[in-house]
């Protein structure tokens, strides 16, 4: 894909340098957000600060409606905080973001055109010259699993699939910066842990920046090397959890102890003690999609 063909490609004008370097790729500082409704003053966010650097993943995750989705489209300049500053790549956020790839729980696919016409659709939103894509499209649904799949139409396709539709289509303009909300949130168990280990392997090619919204402490700790949780609404950050363990990770990763410790840890800083209903937590939440 682009991003490997280290620039130089029609995808890569908005990409990173092939280096871990200090400055942030996302910076959010002393975030809060007040929603102004006929009803009520609602404030969904107070005070919140965390960064990504270039290449990391970061996870947010936090109880129902504290204000994770607000986070990310403000990283993605669709609205703007009440206080406190966004950046990427050190400026300011004041409008929409170009560099960004956005899946949401939704795969929301067009449902008369083919696999490979969605994952264009961007191209054809940018004004750029689909003939130039084509050849990327076919790369990046190669990198999702979906050779040979290009033709095919959504319907045709499960959930699971649908879903890397979305991944591929975020990626086509090879954007540094990826942001998930939720991604995983409709699929079954089994299919969202299929999805963890294809997502950890398309990071381990790509290195995208990736914010990834979640509500499955499981998952968060998997793939991320850092964890942003946190509180209920009013949304404010408990604690950032450095998840210091080596990549690329396995499925066997899950039954590791020191994976069991920090979904603890998290689990109980969202509240859940103890460590059983922990578990109890991560399984039921990731089947209720969230808000
Ligand atoms: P989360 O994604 O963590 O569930 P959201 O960011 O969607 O939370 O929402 C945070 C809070 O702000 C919720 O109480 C939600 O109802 C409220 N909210 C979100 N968007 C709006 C809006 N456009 N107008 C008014 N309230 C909103
Ligand atoms: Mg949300």
């Amino acid at each position: 894909m682009p991003s490997r063909r280290g620039g130089g490609g029609p995808g890569s004008s908005a990409a990173v340098g092939p280096d871990i370097d200090d400055t942030r790729a996302i910076d959010v500082v002393g975030v809060g957000k007040t929603y102004s409704t006929k009803k009520e003053q609602l404030q969904a966010l107070i005070d919140v600060s965390f960064f990504a650097r270039q290449r990391e993943f970061i996870a947010i995750v936090g109880p129902s409606g504290c204000g994770k989705t607000t986070l990310l489209k403000m990283a993605a300049g669709l609205i703007s905080p009440t206080t406190g500053t966004v950046k990427i790549n050190g400026e300011e956020v004041r409008g929409p973001v170009s560099g960004v790839g956005m899946v949401f729980q939704a795969p929301v696919l067009l449902r008369w055109r083919s696999v490979i016409e969605n994952v264009l659709f961007p191209i054809e939103i940018l004004r750029r010259k689909k003939d130039d894509y084509e050849g990327p499209a076919r790369d990046i649904l190669r990198l999702v699993g979906l050779d040979g799949f290009e033709d095919r139409h959504p319907s045709e396709l499960s959930g699971g699939m649908q879903q890397r539709v979305a991944i591929a289509r975020a990626l086509i303009h090879d954007p540094p910066l990826l942001l998930m909300d939720e991604p995983f949130g409709a699929l079954d168990q089994l299919t969202r842990e299929q999805m963890n280990l294809e997502l950890m392997r398309i990071w381990t090619e790509t290195h995208k920046t990736t914010l990834l919204i979640t509500h499955s402490i499981e998952e968060a700790v998997f793939l991320a090397d850092r964890v942003v949780v946190m509180s209920a609404r009013p949304g404010r950050v408990i604690e950032t959890i450095d998840i210091d363990l080596p990549r690329p990770r396995a499925r066997s990763f899950r039954r590791q102890p020191r994976f069991g410790e920090l979904v603890d840890r998290i689990g109980a800083l969202l509240g859940l003690l103890p460590a059983d209903d922990v578990e109890l937590f991560a399984s039921t939440e990731s089947k209720d999609g969230g808000a």
